[in-house]
């Protein structure tokens, strides 16, 4: 059975970002590979309960693992405390991973929910630093590998170990 991997909806086009934008991502693996059937695609935050459109919201001077921890709050530009929706999202789109049998995934750079490298750092100023979304590291923690838009090459590579690995 070919691999499967979980996506985040707004690479897919799905205009669900928080603007009522999307970050279709336009190459044609990805179109390959939902011929395929191999795309589960998913919206934690939407999937969470949040509506579209929505404040921006930020991880406060934390990481992913800190909010799935309970040690760090997500507030959002009008000082809502979506922190809930946000981790019930995040439990969403991994039930949604193993239903499927989603050993990859390849989720939106930048994100509270979906960021694997980077996020914004809290204060809404636009500065990233370094770590991942509430999504990306309850995927992570449960030995799904996660990879951004950037980092498709090496997404596909692994595809298609696993498909070797599978046959
Ligand atoms: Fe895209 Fe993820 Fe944000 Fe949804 S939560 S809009 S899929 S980056």
């Amino acid at each position: 059975r070919l691999a499967r991997i979980l996506v985040s909806a707004c690479l897919m086009g799905d205009p669900v970002r928080y603007d009522a934008g999307h970050k279709w991502l336009a190459d044609e693996r990805l179109r390959h590979w939902q011929q395929q059937r191999r795309l589960v695609v998913v919206c934690p935050e939407v999937a969470g309960g949040l509506p579209t459109p929505r404040p921006a919201a930020e991880i406060q001077q934390a990481s992913g693992a800190d909010v799935l921890a309970g040690e760090a709050r997500i507030l959002d530009a009008d000082h809502n405390d979506p922190t809930e929706a946000f981790v019930r999202g995040a439990h969403l789109a991994l039930e949604a991973a193993n239903r499927h049998g989603c050993r990859l995934a390849l989720l939106t750079e930048g994100s509270p929910s979906c960021g694997s490298g980077s996020i914004y750092s809290g204060d809404f100023s636009g500065v990233r630093q370094q770590g991942e979304g509430v999504t990306a590291a309850l995927l992570r923690a449960h030995g799904i590998e996660v990879f951004s838009q950037q980092q498709l090459d090496a997404l596909e590579r692994r595809l298609a170990e696993l498909d070797r690995a599978s046959q």
